[in-house]
């Protein structure tokens, strides 16, 4: 076992980047996870790893030595598709045997390998059974017994559960995690799916058309999210994203909006000018969990117009809009939204979140430790 590292790998097909100066590091022992919309480049980006495509330029590193040249067999990294591939006239037991018969494991190691594999993903009474007859979530696990059973330096699994159901899914998210914990072997897995990638990854990197956009923890992203489509793309209902312009300094209105102005902060207010596009508008954000009905002491203090309330057992989405702008919040109770009503909400401003109006960047506070070292410095 090992890590894999990917340095400055670009990918071109004719004329088109499909990946653009990608740099990511698997770590031993680390769950990575790639997400991003379909088309963003994740399948091309294990390909590379994998062996099957060449970088058109860049690195990848098994255990800091480059492999660019070697060819997958001899890379010893299992990979898990979508669609299992399994083949449909052997039974479990011969698929799960195929890759090491190919490469001239010897029989016995290869029936006692099968073995651990088997007790390991429960699939003991199904090694006669032929992939037709097996569920879902079966087969994937006969998939992952087959990557598994050639003791490999690393896992690569490109969207391997897409495939099931919405309750296996998730059944299989858990045994898969369950499998991480227990075998720590360095783990590559793409999805588009925001949920997977935020509950499998011990690292996650968030991809759009051919670019890594944040690598972090998938608390560190879903809290301090580089970019206005980082924010979007993780959470469910999506971060509240509101285009707000100033008229009188101090303050701000949704852009259009014929609301009141609400307050700002100072640092908000003393950066304005570098913040926005060319419209004078900055994005500004909050999640819907992170609005309070109640008055909070200070924050953002908005109007919001109820327009509709879902219930979803334990809490609710509620529906409205600010200044003509949607806002989608959750709630415990349903019944304190009244639909058609403007209510007053407030956002914590530590859980308020600025975005360059024309990069769409992140906007922090300056570190006030730096400011001051400035301020001495210059006196
Ligand atoms: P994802 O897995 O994120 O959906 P892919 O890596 O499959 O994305 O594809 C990224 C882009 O690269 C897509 O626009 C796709 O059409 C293009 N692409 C992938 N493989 C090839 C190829 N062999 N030739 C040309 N274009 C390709
Ligand atoms: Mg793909």
């Amino acid at each position: 076992m090992g890590s894999i590292t990917l340095r400055a790998v670009s990918k071109t097909f004719g004329s088109t980047t499909v990946l653009r100066d990608i740099n990511l590091v698997i770590q031993e022992g680390e769950f990575v996870v790639v997400v991003g919309p379909s088309g963003c480049g994740k399948s091309t980006l294990l390909r590379i790893v994998a062996g099957l495509e060449r970088a058109t330029s860049g690195h990848t590193l098994l255990d800091d030595r480059p492999i660019d040249n070697m060819p997958p067999y001899h890379r010893n990294i299992g990979m898990v598709f979508q669609n299992y591939a399994l083949y449909p006239h052997m039974t479990v037991y011969d698929n799960l045997a195929f890759g090491m018969s190919a490469h001239k494991v010897p029989k016995k190691e290869i029936q006692t390998r099968i073995g651990q594999v088997a007790e390991l993903l429960e699939l003991q009474t199904l090694l006669r059974a032929k992939p037709s007859t097996l569920s879902g979530g079966q087969r994937q696990r006969v998939a992952v017994g087959r990557a598994l059973v050639r003791q490999p330096h690393a896992f690569l699994m490109d969207e391997p559960l897409s495939n099931l159901d919405a309750l296996l899914r998730e059944r299989m998210r858990v045994e898969l995690r369950r499998l991480h914990e227990r075998l720590r072997i360095p783990t590559l897995y793409v999805t588009h799916d925001q949920t997977e990638a935020m509950t499998l990854a011990d690292k996650l990197a968030v991809m759009r058309a051919g670019e890594v956009l944040q690598v972090g923890t998938p608390k560190t992203v879903y809290q301090q999210p580089a970019t206005v489509f980082v924010a979007k793309f993780l959470g469910s209902p999506p971060m509240n994203l509101v285009r707000v312009e100033s008229r009188t300094r101090g303050a701000m209105n949704p852009v259009g909006g014929a609301e009141e102005a609400v307050a700002m902060p100072a640092w908000i207010q003393e950066g304005w000018e570098d913040a926005t596009d060319e419209n004078g508008t900055i994005w500004c954000g909050f999640r819907p969990e992170s609005v309070m009905k109640r008055r909070g002491p200070g924050g953002l203090e908005i109007p919001i117009t109820v327009e509709a309330v879902e219930t979803l057992g334990p809490r609710c989405h509620v529906h409205g809009s600010w200044g003509g702008q949607p806002i989608t919040l959750t709630a415990e109770d349903g019944a304190m939204w009244t639909r058609g009503a403007v209510m007053r909400v407030a956002v914590p401003w530590d859980q308020v979140h600025w975005f360059h109006g024309r990069t769409e960047r992140r906007i922090e506070p300056r570190p006030a430790r730096l400011e001051t070292l400035e301020t001495g410095g210059a006196g």
